[in-house]
């Protein structure tokens, strides 16, 4: 019974696909397998985005004689943080703005670099994407890209030939796709981020892989009554909200996780936070704000609603669900249960039934103190009085950055452990200085409708560490704490392992079952995408993109830039290591650190200095860094010369100088603007020289 529906779609596959001799090469079924180690065909391995390999030629007792056999040097790459794909000998490495390189396994030569040329593309939606991409798609001799700018691309596998280009999002909207596309039963599904950058209205949209044509939109929140709703779910997520939510979209972005499940034809997605985050100013009066933070089932072949489990009814912190979600039968008193797992921002491990949506367990995993307990009769969590900033500002676990975020954790049907990075980061929510009744965010400005520390993070704020977490008695079976935080996501193998890069550049390999560390290597960069694992004529590698990036590259101040990686100083490449590998890492530079430089004869005007931080919190500081600490994902404009010379400063941020390389054009903005930024810049440069 449990086969029937692939092995019919494995017939249709055969009979309708034109190209006949490639069709049968492909055997769907293989995304549905945890035993066939050999490809590692979909962001997460398999369907169930276990991120599990059973391959076990490397073990856990002779990875010590692990060693690098090749690596492949990325020169235009920047923040990597996708996950690698490898697929009958060839691997397909996602880089910054979506760039994807296809590479001989056997010979390390380079078949195709396909470049969507998202800065020549985005137009105003530059200002909101940060350029990185989790990764590409695989269905059937096609590879499936998302652009930042929102276009999703169908590539000949072999060839790296565009097949067809869709758009996903309105053009020069504030919408911008980061996230990995999935492939199932012939379709390809995408969503897109942009919560926190104008009135965002969340939605997913699956396509046909073949054609490009839109199969099925399934929109997260509700959009205005009086236009007709889309759908049902549309209807009854309408009654959980109040006021004109329609007006400030309402948010719900799924930006990372959807997982395809083959045995109940489902599709699950992980849906984001809320637009704006104050739900005092999006639903004021309060409601359970659906399909926000929540987990959705929707049928894979119709985007029809079947349930939905939500983690943060009204939630007002950013405590996005849009963690990955992992899909696990295991047995509890010798009964079989089909489960999902999934460990979101808000600091709770939740196990949910994957037939009918209901709750079956969630612990926290770190310091929570916004919720004591999830009640499990109602499924809802007990918040603890004040967490809402209703009493002025209130500091609580976890923050905004989350107790896990994107960076994927394994699951191993072995140990039957969960590898979970995490990080215990506070937030600090104040909405004293807002006002609720006139808010409308603008767009293409970072403006969420509660202040949350704009300012620097320091880097004491933070712990982090990786955990084998045990979800059956929802407990730590091992935990290691790691020094600063921003670690890449993990991957588990039959042969007992656990492998997972960390944000100082450090490689690892853990037994699986007791956590005690058997390898390490030194990339000397850092490395935020998860490793993966193949094989190729019997031989097993590991392979991991190094380059530091993501939020905390970005958004992380201080604390992103302890590791030392500022931006363009340290190359990225591709790391590929075998057993008895014996290649040398090609020459890195250490690790460095920015200095700021002044102007002594530069006298700081308090009103462009307050003007200047305004400007800087909303838009600069989404790339530059907040206080004018900048994590490597972008120059740290202290230590920059242009910020010396207005009409330099001008040329680059009015009139789009360096548009082509990632720097957006902002028109908005007028030289007196650009002044007052100047000011802002001075005083930070000036202030760090002072320490
Ligand atoms: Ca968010």
């Amino acid at each position: 019974m449990r086969h029937f529906p692939r092995l019919l779609s494995l017939l249709l596959v055969i009979t309708l696909s034109p190209t006949l001799a490639f069709a049968a090469e492909f055997d769907p079924t293989e995304l549905d397998d945890e035993n066939d180690g050999e490809n590692w065909m979909a962001y997460g391995r398999t369907h169930s985005e276990q991120r599990y390999s059973p391959l076990r030629e490397i073990n856990h007792n002779n990875v010590g004689k692990l060693g690098l056999a090749w690596s492949l040097e990325l020169p235009d790459a920047r923040q990597i943080v996708a996950t690698t794909l490898a697929i009958d000998g060839v691997l397909y490495v996602t880089s910054s703005f979506s760039v994807v390189t296809a590479i001989d396994a056997r010979t390390q030569k380079v078949l195709w670099t396909y470049d969507p040329k998202v800065t020549e593309h985005a137009g105003k939606t530059l200002r909101v994407l940060w350029g990185t991409s989790r990764g590409v798609a695989y269905w059937d001799g096609k590879i499936f890209a998302a652009a930042g700018d929102g276009r999703l691309i169908a590539l000949d596998a072999k060839t790296g030939a565009e097949i067809w280009t869709t758009m996903t999002v309105e053009k020069d909207s504030y919408y911008y796709v980061t996230g990995a596309p999935r492939a199932f039963n012939g379709k390809v599904i995408i969503g897109n981020g942009g919560t926190e950058m104008g009135p965002a209205r969340g939605y997913v949209t699956a396509y046909d892989a073949n054609s490009g044509e839109q199969v099925w939109r399934f929109y997260v929140v509700p959009g205005n009554p009086a236009d007709g709703f889309e759908d049902n779910a549309q209807k009854m997520a309408a009654k959980t909200w109040n006021g004109e939510w329609w007006k400030h979209g309402g948010g719900g972005n799924v930006w990372n996780a959807i997982t395809f499940d083959p045995d109940y034809n489902h599709i699950y997605l992980g849906t984001g936070n809320g637009s704006p985050w104050n739900q005092k100013i999006r639903s004021p009066g309060g409601g359970d704000n659906l399909f926000l933070c929540s987990i959705v089932a929707l049928d894979a072949d119709t985007g029809r609603y079947k349930w939905h489990y939500q983690t943060v009814p009204g939630e007002t912190w950013d405590f996005n669900s849009a963690m990955d979600i992992v899909t696990v039968d295991f047995n509890v008193h010798d009964r079989e249960v089909k489960g999902l797992m999934h460990a979101p921002k808000n600091g709770f491990f939740y196990i949910i039934n994957r037939s009918n949506g209901k709750l079956l367990s969630a612990k926290p995993f770190t310091k929570v103190t916004w919720a004591t307990e999830v009640d499990m009769k109602s499924g809802r969590p007990i918040e603890v009085a004040g967490s809402r900033y209703e009493d002025g500002e209130v500091k609580i676990w976890p923050g905004p950055l989350g107790a896990h975020n994107w960076q994927p954790m394994s699951w191993n049907p072995n140990t039957k452990l969960m590898y979970l990075p995490y990080h215990d980061i506070p937030g600090t929510y104040n909405d004293t200085k807002i006002k609720h009744v006139d808010f409308q965010a603008t767009g293409f400005e970072f403006d969420v409708g509660v202040a949350y520390g704009a300012d620097d993070i320091s880097p004491d704020v933070a712990t982090s560490g990786l955990m084998a977490w045990d979800p059956i008695t929802q407990t730590v079976a091992w935990k290691i704490p790691y020094p600063a935080m921003w670690h890449g996501g993990t991957m588990t193998t039959g042969g007992n392992l656990v492998f997972q890069g960390r944000g100082d550049g450090k490689l690892f390999a853990y037994r699986a079952d007791t956590g005690e560390k058997v390898w390490e290597f030194d990339a000397k960069h850092g490395i935020s995408a998860p490793p993966i694992t193949y094989q190729v004529d019997d031989q097993q590698f590991i392979a991991v993109p190094v380059g530091w990036g993501g939020g905390a590259a970005m958004l992380g101040g201080s604390m992103g830039a302890q590791h030392g990686w500022p931006y363009g100083m340290h190359p990225r490449r591709l790391l590929v290591f075998a057993l008895d590998g014996q290649a040398e890492l090609p020459p890195t530079p250490p690790p460095m650190f920015a200095t700021p430089v002044d102007d002594p004869a530069f006298e700081i005007d308090p009103a462009l200095l307050a003007s200047g931080t305004d400007i800087w919190s909303k838009t600069c500081s989404w790339c530059h860094g907040p206080g004018g600490v900048a994590s490597g994902g972008a120059p740290d404009l202290r230590a920059s010369g242009v910020m010396l010379d207005l009409d330099a400063l001008s040329n680059v941020a009015l009139e789009g100088a360096l548009t082509a390389r990632g720097m957006p054009k902002f028109e908005n903005y007028s030289k007196e603007d650009m002044r007052a930024v100047q000011h802002f810049i001075r005083s930070k440069a000036r202030a760090a020289l002072a320490e």
